[in-house]
């Protein structure tokens, strides 16, 4: 049966600290039902702030929104995201994603869980001397 699923219903999460460097914002889209596996969250993250870094079984895919942010794929340089990029993330990639110094940042992140329904594994910390690093 079709849902309509009404902005009003859902508040706004803040994400848990042990995964970010700071305030982070979920504002759930969707999560499937079975046989979906889809989950989809648009998430705001507050200047300076990103991820630890981690890996999804399934890979991830990111739709840039609003403001501007960083991705490192573990071993490359960090790259710079505007509104209306496109980020797919392999499976297994490790990698962080956040807002850029002193912006904020919006994007759409879909994923899947695995066959067997495991989800992100979460890594060490994103160190400041990384994230500062120039993006190419
Ligand atoms: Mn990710």
């Amino acid at each position: 049966m079709t849902k309509i699923i009404r902005a009003a219903q859902r508040a706004t999460k803040q994400q848990p600290p042990a995964s970010f460097t700071g305030t982070v914002y979920a504002d759930e889209v969707v999560v499937g039902e079975k046989p979906s596996r889809m989950r989809a969250t648009r998430v705001t993250f507050t200047p300076n702030v990103r991820t630890h870094w981690h890996t999804h079984p399934v890979g991830q895919t990111l739709y840039c929104m609003t403001g501007t942010g960083r991705y490192q794929e573990h071993g490359k340089g960090a790259v710079e995201l505007l509104p209306g990029d496109t980020v797919v993330i392999p499976p297994g990639a490790k990698h962080w994603h956040g807002a850029a110094p002193g912006v904020l940042f919006c994007h759409l992140a879909m994923s899947e869980v695995s066959d067997t329904g495991e989800g992100t594994k979460w890594l060490e910390a994103v160190s400041d001397a990384d994230y500062m690093k120039k993006p190419g």
